[in-house]
């Protein structure tokens, strides 16, 4: 029985942790894959607060060092479900079940697919969702990025630093990321912006991929660019559905909670990108996570 679980080792579970034990709870802090969140893949952070550059792999390890140390108990299962047993939570992963007086859902987002036929059997053959984990395979190599916000700006920016050629193709003129990083990625000379143009079809070979068909939204005309690698930015999407009979979710699949994070449901709160929000940065995680854990802690002192 712990005072609280976490489920979500990404940056609002993580600080929920150091919050929790801080206040003197028992926790434990339940993770499906790998600790650190969507993060952990950024290159370089510069817009956290106090920190004028650190990269997404040093941010996240150093929370989970920190969460870790303070005394949480991180354990890597997934949670399959939570039912209420009375004031209790009864947790269950793949593997066993806890119990705990309150719950906070630090789930995250997953990427977004862009829905192609052979998108899927493509990963690992030409299709990648994360540039940082396998932009290398790609040295010296055109690739292409799908998207318009600071992802895929990022990602371009990244690859631009060792592929002979990286586009930018995003179904808008207007991007989402920060103007600052969009300027200084049109000033590279091998950065190619494709705009107002939707991917539509993937071309392959046995070895795997070797053309996008991009079509322009205004005129229509359709192209084939040849490219060795998709890296597909489109944005998140959050995966509650495990948790759909336990709390209430938007029309997008997001966790409704109140600016105190509380969920409908006694004692289960939640924190970061999993939930309804207008403003999905490091920054707002980490001050999620601060905000659930001290709504759960005076949950459990009202107890
Ligand atoms: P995002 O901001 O939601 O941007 C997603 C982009 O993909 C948008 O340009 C969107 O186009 C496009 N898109 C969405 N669905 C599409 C589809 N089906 N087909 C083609 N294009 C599609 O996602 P993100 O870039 O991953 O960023 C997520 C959050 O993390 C943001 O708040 C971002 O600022 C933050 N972030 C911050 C940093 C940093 O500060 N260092 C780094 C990375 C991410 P439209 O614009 O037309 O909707």
């Amino acid at each position: 029985m712990y005072d609280i679980i976490i489920v979500g080792a990404g940056t609002a579970g993580l600080s929920a942790a150091i919050y929790t034990v801080r206040a003197g709870k028992s926790v434990l802090v339940l993770e499906a894959s790998a600790y650190g969140g969507q993060i952990i893949n950024t290159p370089d952070i510069e817009n956290y607060p106090g920190i004028a550059h650190i990269s997404g792999f040093d941010f996240a390890t150093g929370l989970y060092n920190q969460a870790k140390d303070l005394g949480a108990e991180i354990k890597f299962e997934k949670v399959v479900g939570i039912e209420t047993d009375g004031s209790e939570k009864v947790i269950k992963t793949s593997q066993r079940e806890y119990r705990a007086k309150a719950v906070i859902l630090a789930t995250g987002a997953r990427n977004r697919s862009l829905g192609l036929p052979d998108e899927k059997e493509l990963v690992g053959k030409g299709i990648s969702y994360c540039a940082t984990c396998d932009g290398m395979f790609y040295r010296n190599r055109v690739v292409a990025v799908s998207g318009g916000g600071n992802t895929a700006i990022e990602d371009a920016q990244f690859l631009s630093n060792y592929c002979a050629k990286v586009y930018v193709v995003h179904r808008r003129d207007k991007f989402r990321a920060d103007q600052k990083e969009v300027e200084r990625l049109k000033a590279k000379d091998n950065v190619e912006f494709i705009l107002n143009s939707n991917i539509t079809k993937l071309i392959s070979d046995d070895m795997g991929l070797t053309a996008i068909e991009v079509t322009d939204k205004n005129s229509n005309d359709v192209k084939n660019i040849e490219v060795s690698g998709l890296f597909v930015a489109i944005g998140q999407a959050p995966d509650n559905s495990s948790f759909e009979n336990l709390v209430k979710l938007d029309e997008k699949g997001y966790i409704e909670a109140g600016e105190d994070l509380k969920t409908g449901t006694d004692g289960i709160y939640t924190a970061g990108d999993c939930r309804t929000k207008s403003v999905r940065q490091l920054t707002t995680a980490a001050s999620d996570g601060a905000v659930a854990a001290l709504a759960a802690c005076g949950y459990i002192d009202s107890l």
